[in-house]
């Protein structure tokens, strides 16, 4: 199919995009297109006018300071699998776009993009909240912080206003060096969309701990008592997947997250993996299920 006839729009500016949205009531942004253009070929999102940001240059800005990293919103997955921007995560980051759909997608598709559109199968969404981003909006009235844990509402709904609103970037605090993380999708097969994902950070050094379960169509769940066992394990044991398990069981409860039994069983697997490989330490037994 072909898309309804749009207006296009070149944004100049930050300002010039968020004005652009002002004036036209029902205009999308435009980044990578590699979501939106697919909607748009199948008419499932109805839109009066395009505005293009990915040529505005403060969305393509790196700012690095010692506390964390502000990635611009329009920078590529390709670039993070590339190394082509610093890693505050230790490797996850780079770890992770190497793994989103293809090279094709992944050169033109970007962060903003990915997290703006907030589809509860892929990655950024997941990695994100592992690595306790923030996500920098702006619209009309000025920027505002908005923390990951509270940026993605549900599938395709988050925090920012779609009318008037752009997530301009994310700042991503820095690890240690002897921060250990963990990440694991279960897919079809590579390069396709997740049905569940796992991230699992462990800094004690910075006296952090996060395991996150991500897709089942859900908006990703911060796993509070998962991660507080995780803090203070020493090496994978018989008895501390026991206890992880439970503890995982009982954080998807709290989350009033239910499943068949399937979908259960493949949400405690994809967690303990990624707990297992951030305990064997980064990114040494990288695998994921396909
Ligand atoms: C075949 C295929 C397989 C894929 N597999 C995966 C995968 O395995 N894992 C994964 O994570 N992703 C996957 N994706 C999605 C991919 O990562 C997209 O790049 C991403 O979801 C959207 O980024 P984009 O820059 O292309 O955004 P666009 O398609 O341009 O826009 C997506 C939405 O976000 C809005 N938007 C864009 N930028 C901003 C902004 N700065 N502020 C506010 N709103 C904004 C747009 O208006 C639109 O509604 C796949 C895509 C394809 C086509």
């Amino acid at each position: 199919m072909k898309p309804m006839p749009v207006e296009y729009y070149r944004a100049e500016s930050i300002e010039d995009a968020i004005n652009t949205m002002v004036a036209f009531p029902g205009a999308r942004l435009l980044a990578g297109g590699q979501s939106l253009v697919p909607m748009l070929n199948l008419r499932i999102m109805p839109v009066s006018h395009l505005v293009d940001i990915k040529k505005i240059d403060s969305l393509h800005r790196v700012e690095e300071s010692p506390d964390h990293i502000r990635y611009g919103a329009a920078l590529t997955h390709a670039q993070f699998e590339d190394g082509a921007v610093p890693d505050a995560c230790g490797g996850l980051l780079r770890h992770v776009a190497s793994g989103i759909a293809y090279r094709a997608v992944r050169n033109r598709g970007t962060v903003g993009g990915a997290l703006s559109l907030a589809d509860a199968s892929t990655d950024w969404v997941t990695a994100m909240l592992t690595a306790g981003a923030t996500i920098i909006a702006q619209g009309p009235d000025g920027s505002r912080r908005i923390p990951m844990r509270d940026f993605v509402q549900s599938p395709y709904q988050t925090a920012l206003n779609p009318e008037n609103e752009l997530l301009v970037a994310v700042e991503v605090p820095r690890v240690s060096s002897s921060c250990d993380w963990g990440y694991y999708k279960i897919m079809q097969k590579p390069g396709e969309y997740a049905s569940s994902l796992a991230g699992v950070l462990r800094d004690t050094e910075r006296n952090v701990s996060r395991a996150v379960l991500g897709g089942g169509n859900r908006a990703p769940v911060l796993l509070e008592t998962t991660a507080g066992i995780l803090a203070r394990a020493g090496g994978w044991t018989d008895q501390l997947k026991a206890e992880l398990s439970q503890a995982i069981a009982s954080d998807l409860a709290q989350a009033s997250r239910a499943g068949e039994p399937w979908e259960q069983h493949s949400w405690t697997n994809c967690v303990l993996r990624a707990a297992r490989q951030a305990l064997a330490g980064k990114a040494s037994t990288l695998e994921q299920s396909s």
